[in-house]
């Protein structure tokens, strides 16, 4: 297991805020909440006023009018509609037709057993002298019981004040007045229990016909839920004719208005269509009967918007929003209709509108603002996510590097990398309960209850056992290769722990080991590391870098036939500085060109000195993956080679495999220039990384290097053994010689030439020296060695 503590080095944050900078998503990034908070307050002042000055009015009707379809419901028949219809305008001659006709209905519906009889009808003119006293003398025989439409009327002459419509003083003397004025709307209009003329208050007709004239009132929408078509109707002319049964009479009160077209004396409704004005207050005075309405406003609707609203935009979880939007959407169905059934009049426009704006606006907000916050691949919450939320308190940040993450996503053909991350999350949430992962490249996080200690450790091996098992996808079995980065310092800040976190993990998994705890007391090496980039350029110049050579042994032939140029850097406080403390330091920050022409120029240099002594000695030179995607690094290569008049094919760059490398076009493209300008290319540190033979395929190569991490162990490990056998032959199988590096041991050694090895570098053949000592040894090291 690894050391309970490892040596924490810094030169990961450059690189990790390098990548983090990139992927800040502009508009979205630090003032997610502003945008929504912006919808809200725009939306909320909209239908404020909306609902306030009552615009929408007619879409508002549309809803009633929706309501009063699903609630459709027949007339109870206590009210009967006697109709000037057109079949006794067309008897009758003319819509003004004589008077006495009316007196004689007048008379008959009283004799059928009429209780009331209303009018509908203006009579504030008089027509000829015999058939108004005709109509008076009937009203006169049934005063109480005959009731005279009056109405308020704004009249133009008087700006528009209103004014009182009525009667002739002949006809208002013996009967008795209801109102039938009805507040316009786009729509049919309300109706009122009474209203003021002047000083006194007149009952409606709906409110005489309901008794509930005396109830404090406003108007009133009536019910018209109520079907016009079930009402009671009865054609004028059948009565004057005596045609109409005393049952369809006796008992009710009678209302007398114009239902032919010629009266155009018509509402609309809307999902009933034109009716005759009548039928409105006889819906009325049904509606009235069953109960005062009461109009509760566009208040609570709007509030209900309102909450909805602060939950669609502002709620953390997807399932609250849906919830919330459902719920809304139900209120606003449900609601109006079983508050109709309780003659509660619900405005929803202004509540329904806000909804609509923020749950529109605000979902696309939302979107945006999620796909910023999720990890494109995979649609976890990525690192901005991760950033924007509370730290729980007292919480380890554990980081789990997925090493061999981006060679099985382009081993697959298909878009696999969300499969295989929603899986590790499957696994993950097995080992810990349900909890929030965070994805970014190649690395999960999450926070754990648990402390720092062994308890911790067991679990992460125990998270590792469970991701290795059967891990099946697509119908592959792939292996994960995972390494853990362990933060639990709550005191800082949360970028700088999930940037020690991943850096942590990025170690362990050079390493090779399985976890690595940040150690904060070793946070003043990161200063070191930050300034090391400045003192690195200023090194190259004051030629404290300079170069080891460590041999290469070929094993068929027992000979040193090359070597590899490692830079070392002597520091003048520090002393000797080893490279992997400044190499990814100076790759981070895109110093490494500079680094890589110089070493380039030495070993050449160097190389040509050798040369006198050993002609065919090749020299490796490491390159950094990333510099093959630089257009200057061909351009280096020749210049050093011309410089030094080398010959290409004595120089090997050793390439660091890494999974970009088989997808970047540009890298494929300069590997392959390489090899035409006779350059030997060797996949170094092979086995660490991204270990499939398809991806190896890949890259153009003569030579791959095995990791000494895998070396060492092949006298000890059978695993190790196996990796190292397979790969052997592997390599041979595609025509490619392999080279055993980190061989310390004659066991070893030995164990590599029976396994078929090419070539061994290592402490055993040579440690790394400067060119005057390996000068000196070579002929020596060659001897012995062959002897
Ligand atoms: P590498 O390419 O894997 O180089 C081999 C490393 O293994 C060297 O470490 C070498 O000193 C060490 N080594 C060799 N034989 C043995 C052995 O028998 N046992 C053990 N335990 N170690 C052995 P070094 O010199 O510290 O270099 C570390 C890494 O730094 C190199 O790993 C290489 O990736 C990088 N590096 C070194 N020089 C350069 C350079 O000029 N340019 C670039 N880009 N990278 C360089
Ligand atoms: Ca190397
Ligand atoms: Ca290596």
């Amino acid at each position: 297991m690894a050391a309970l503590v490892n040596r924490f080095s810094g030169f990961g944050i450059g690189r990790f805020f390098g990548r983090f900078r990139k992927r800040k998503v502009a508009d979205v990034d630090g003032k997610p909440n502003d945008r929504r908070l912006r919808i809200l307050l725009w939306a909320v002042v909209i239908t404020l006023l909306c609902g306030y000055v009552e615009a929408g009015e007619p879409l508002e009707e549309m809803f009633y009018g929706a309501r009063d379809a699903v609630r459709a419901r027949d007339s109870n028949g206590a009210i009967v509609v006697v109709g000037m219809d057109d079949q006794t305008v067309q008897k009758l001659g003319h819509r003004y037709f004589p008077r006495r006709h009316t007196a004689t209905v007048v008379d008959q519906l009283f004799s059928l057993g009429a209780k009331r009889v209303f009018f509908d009808v203006l009579l504030q003119d008089s027509s000829s002298e015999f058939d108004d006293k005709k109509l008076a003398e009937a009203f006169a025989r049934h005063k109480g019981s005959v009731f005279l439409a009056s109405m308020l009327s704004s009249d133009p002459r008087n700006n528009g004040k209103l004014t009182p419509v009525e009667p002739s003083e002949r006809f208002k003397r013996v009967a008795s007045l209801v109102d039938v004025t009805v507040e316009s709307s786009p729509f049919y209009g309300s109706i009122s229990h009474n209203l003021a003329y002047g000083d006194v208050y007149r009952p409606t007709m709906a409110g005489v016909l309901s008794e509930t004239w005396r109830e404090e009132s406003e108007f009133d929408r009536p019910d018209f839920a109520i079907r016009v078509s079930s009402i009671p109707t009865i054609s004028f002319v059948d009565v004057l004719d005596g045609k109409v049964p005393a049952a369809a009479i006796a008992g009710k009160d009678i209302v007398i208005g114009g239902t032919s077209q010629v009266y155009n004396d018509i509402g609309l409704l809307v999902f009933q269509g034109n009716i005759a004005r009548v039928y409105g207050h006889v819906i009325a005075g049904e509606t009235f009967k069953r109960g005062n309405p009461i109009d509760i406003g566009w208040l609570p609707a709007w509030l209900v918007g309102f909450a909805a609203s602060i939950l669609i935009l502002f709620a953390r979880q997807r399932q609250t929003v849906r919830l919330a939007i459902t719920s809304a959407l139900i209120l606003f169905c449900i609601a109006p209709i079983l508050l109709d059934e309780f003659l509660v009049t619900v405005n929803i426009f202004a509540g329904v509108l806000l909804f609509s704006i923020t749950s529109f606006r605000g979902l696309s907000a939302r979107r945006v603002l999620e796909t910023a916050l999720a990890n494109s691949a995979s649609g976890l919450p990525n690192l901005l996510a991760l950033r924007s939320i509370n730290t729980p308190q007292n919480a380890t940040l554990i980081a789990m590097k997925i090493r061999n993450y981006a060679a099985i996503a382009a081993s697959f053909e298909k878009d696999m990398e969300r499969e295989i991350v929603l899986e590790l999350k499957r696994r993950i949430d097995f080992g810990s309960g349900q909890i929030d992962i965070y994805h970014a490249d190649d690395t999960l996080f999450w926070f754990t209850e648990m402390e720092m200690g062994a308890g911790l450790a067991q679990h992460l091996e125990g998270l590792k056992a469970i991701a290795n098992s059967a891990f099946l996808i697509g119908s592959r079995t792939i292996d994960l290769q995972l390494a853990f980065g362990i933060d639990s310092d709550f005191e800082r800040p949360l970028s700088s722990r999930v940037g020690s976190a991943s850096m942590c993990a990025q170690e362990a998994a050079r390493n090779n080991e399985i976890w690595k705890f940040y150690d904060p007391q070793r946070q003043h090496e990161a200063a070191w590391q930050l300034s090391l980039i400045g003192q690195l350029e200023r090194a190259i110049d004051n030629n404290e870098l300079w170069i080891a050579y460590q041999p290469k042994l070929d094993l068929a032939w027992n000979r040193i036939i090359g070597a590899e140029a490692l830079v070392r850097w002597t520091h003048p406080e520090r002393g000797t500085v080893g490279p992997d403390e400044f190499i990814i330091a100076a790759e981070t920050h895109n110093r490494i060109d500079k680094l890589t022409a110089f070493v380039l120029d030495r070993a050449l240099s160097a190389t040509n000195e050798i040369h006198y002594i050993e002609p065919n000695f090749t020299i490796a030179v490491n390159l950094s993956a990333q510099l093959l995607e630089s257009p200057t690094l061909i351009n280096m290569v020749q210049a050093a080679i011309r410089k030094n008049r080398f010959p290409a094919d004595k120089l090997v760059l050793e390439i660091t495999e890494t999974a970009h490398l088989a997808r970047s076009k540009i890298a494929l493209s300069t590997m392959a220039q390489f090899r035409a300008m006779g350059i030997h290319l060797s996949v170094d540190d092979y086995g660490t990384g991204n270990a499939t033979m398809d991806y190896l395929k890949l890259l153009p190569s003569d030579e791959v290097k095995i990791d000494r991490s895998f070396v060492s162990g092949i006298c000890s490990d059978a695993q190790d053994r196996i990796m190292v056998q397979s790969t052997i032959k592997m390599v041979h199988d595609l025509g490619r010689r392999v080279v055993a590096e980190g061989v310390e041991t004659q066991d070893v050694m030995d164990q590599l030439r029976a396994l078929g090895c090419d070539m061994v570098q290592g402490y055993l053949v040579g440690k790394p020296v400067p060119l005057g000592v390996f000068i000196q040894q070579l002929p020596d090291k060659s001897t012995r060695l062959a002897g």
